[in-house]
């Protein structure tokens, strides 16, 4: 069985790819299951689940929300979601609305800050109904103020830097509740991602999304160690949690992280998924 990668992101947020490009892709790297995991849409699912018909593999639809967990965003996951599931759609529609006023306040920023970049450009990049910061990176590259996608961020847009402006983001229990609702299971993402985040925090954010209905938590993820892999799926064996894995693949949106493998590393063997189903069988609470 080949190896699975559940954490994807198409042009529908602010991947490069589409979502029959990022199958295809998939089916080239021989894998065995993906998940379309788009930030705060599902707009990119129904040409995803129509072409991959096409493949031998299977094609699991998601997404992926950020919640607000004491002042910070924590991300969650939704996997094996309703796409059309109305509740969901009207808490995405609601966290868009905050992204695009989040966008202007970004926009006034940069332009105070001496970047020549406005909305129209942004939305002209984006080819989805998401649009976040890597469309603006993408802009601040393709007019030469910096060299990478990550150099945006590292000096510019990520927290504490001049161009940030948060947004608002809705709460762990709502957020959670709805992805049960469309008959969804929920993971925590990246738990120690972009961060020296160890086991007491995990298991302190734990403490409470569980009690919230957390269903499991992505353990293997393309910036991880092999050692907070190895914590992580501790972690879930002793909270009896599920276990997911991906590498955020975003296309040339995110150089070097490739599908499935991430930056080189990354194995997520099909035994992963084979467990996310038979927890998804034995059901979760609502
Ligand atoms: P947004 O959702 O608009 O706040 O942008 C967040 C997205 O930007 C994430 O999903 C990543 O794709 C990317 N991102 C966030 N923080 C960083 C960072 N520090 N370095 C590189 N990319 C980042
Ligand atoms: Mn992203
Ligand atoms: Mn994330
Ligand atoms: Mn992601």
């Amino acid at each position: 069985m080949g190896n699975i990668d559940l954490h994807v992101h198409s042009n529908a947020s602010d991947g490069s790819c589409t979502p029959a490009e990022l199958l295809k892709i998939a089916s080239e790297k021989q894998l065995a299951a993906i998940a379309l995991t788009d930030h705060d849409t599902v707009s990119g699912i129904e040409e995803f689940l129509r072409e991959s018909a096409r493949y031998d593999l299977d094609a699991v639809p998601g997404l992926e929300v950020s919640v607000l967990y004491k002042d910070s965003a924590i991300h969650i996951t939704g996997l094996f979601i309703d796409h059309k599931n109305q509740p969901l759609m009207e808490l995405l529609g609601e966290v868009r609305e905050n992204r695009d006023k989040r966008n202007e306040l970004i926009i006034g920023k940069l332009q105070e800050l001496g970047y020549e970049i406005t909305l129209d450009e942004v939305l002209g990049v984006a080819s989805g109904e998401s649009i976040g910061r890597p469309h603006f990176a993408k802009i601040l590259v393709e007019k030469g103020y910096f060299s990478y996608p990550q150099e945006v961020f590292d000096k510019c847009l990520k927290k504490g830097m001049s161009g940030y402006c948060p947004r608002m983001l809705p709460d762990p229990e709502r957020a959670i509740k709805l992805i049960h609702e469309a008959g969804g299971m929920a993971f925590w993402a990246h738990p120690v991602h972009r961060a020296d985040e160890n086991l007491s925090y995990v298991e302190s954010v734990l403490n409470v999304f569980i009690k919230l209905g957390l269903d499991g938590i992505e353990a293997y993820y393309s910036t991880f160690t092999r050692e907070q892999q190895e914590m992580l799926l501790r972690v879930a064996e002793k909270y009896n949690l599920a276990v997911s894995g991906g590498s955020d693949f975003h296309g040339e949106n995110m150089p070097g992280v490739e599908m499935g493998s991430g930056f080189g590393g990354l194995a997520v063997p099909f035994s992963i998924y084979g467990g996310i189903l038979g927890k998804r069988k034995t059901g979760h609470s609502t």
